[in-house]
């Protein structure tokens, strides 16, 4: 079986056997797409870029260009740059035909060395004559066949190139291969994943990692794992009974540097979930829900009238799909005492025998 691989900077060769992973440093299969070569863009960077002199494509290939730009910018889930064609003045060039950048057997490639401020991709020609056969972009059939590659999905692995991501690495068998469109081979109709106009969810992983989020309620990508930390706090600790707590959590990305751009981030609109214990037992019972602190991002509240002194903690459980790991926050003790003679509040319940 022939199959195309594209490389990092611009480079292609057609493979005839098993894939490789040729990326500058090892990735575990089934995680984020590698980091490419180069400098990031700034974040949400509005991209332009133009056809090159001479080389414009014919308008079925300038319109899956113009797709994949957008499917990168919908698809991005993160602060990744942004791609838009302009008529002139971009120092971005993208080019069909001849010549290309590309070595002898590559399809499409790219250059990102101009990064932040240009990047460079072309596209062969629909016909181009390789040692495998002849080269039939999708979109360029009047009647669409098999064997044929699809220009936008194509050009989004390049533009997820131009971000920063480089090929995913597949465990042996390729069964993850929908987890990234920046792949290494790139599949002909009517081979799974021929056809993807977004980015997949390793390939935001990297994203999000490099780019970080854009809200901080926004998911983590499934294909992370970004350990958090969950604090609490009880204001006051020591009440009488019939006064109130109010108990305050905040809950974060942990700010190991393997999170990257994630790191230390406040983390808004998710689960979390008050318990309590009674002093000395291993056992908690759960409470309730906190809710949103206003537009405090990262911050849950919630206020009880405790009847007796217990230990409390805040649990953030991630919904399903969501890329960050539970954690539960130490505890914090609130002593409840009861109130009797001059100077009780006027709130609190009096003992029994009290004035
Ligand atoms: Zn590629």
């Amino acid at each position: 079986m022939i199959t195309t691989l594209k490389t990092r900077l611009g480079r292609s060769v057609v493979l005839t056997t098993a894939l490789f992973s040729i990326s500058a440093g090892s990735t575990l299969a089934h995680g984020p797409d590698p980091l490419q070569d180069g400098k990031l863009w700034a974040q949400d960077q509005a991209v332009t870029y133009q056809w090159r002199s001479l080389q414009a494509p014919p308008k079925w290939m300038a319109d899956a260009i113009d797709r994949a730009a957008a499917d990168a910018g919908i698809s991005r889930a993160s602060r990744a740059a942004t791609f838009a064609r302009v008529a002139s003045g971009s120092s971005s060039l993208i080019a069909y035909g001849e010549p290309t950048g590309c070595t002898s057997a590559g399809i499409a490639c790219f250059n990102r060395v101009g990064a932040p401020v240009s990047f460079k991709m072309w596209f062969r020609a629909h016909g181009y004559v390789f040692d495998w056969g002849t080269l039939r972009w999708c979109e360029g059939l009047s009647t669409i066949a098999d064997g044929c590659f699809d220009a936008e999905t194509a050009a989004l692995d390049e533009f997820g190139h131009v971000e920063v991501l480089a090929h995913h690495a597949n465990y042996s068998t390729g069964s993850d291969y929908l987890d990234a469109v920046v792949q290494t081979v790139s599949r002909a109709r009517p081979k799974t994943g021929w056809l993807v106009h977004a980015f997949a969810r390793c390939d935001t992983a990297r994203l999000q990692l490099e780019y970080d989020r854009r809200t901080f309620r926004d998911t983590f990508s499934s294909c992370l794992a970004i350990p958090t930390t969950t604090t609490i706090g009880a204001s006051p600790s020591s009440i009488y009974v019939g006064s109130s707590v109010r108990f305050t959590a905040t809950l974060k990305t942990t700010a190991s540097t393997a999170n990257r751009a994630l790191a230390n981030d406040p983390i808004s609109g998710r689960t979390v979930k008050l318990q309590r214990r009674t002093v000395g037992s291993s056992t908690w019972t759960s409470v309730g829900t906190m809710a949103p602190n206003g537009t405090v991002e990262g911050s849950y509240v919630l206020t009880l009238s405790p009847t007796a002194t217990y230990e409390w903690s805040a649990t953030f459980v991630p919904a399903s799909g969501d890329g960050a790991v539970m954690s539960m926050s130490p505890a914090v003790k609130v002593t409840v005492t009861g109130c009797s003679g001059f100077g009780c509040p006027s709130n609190a319940v009096q003992l029994p025998g009290a004035p």
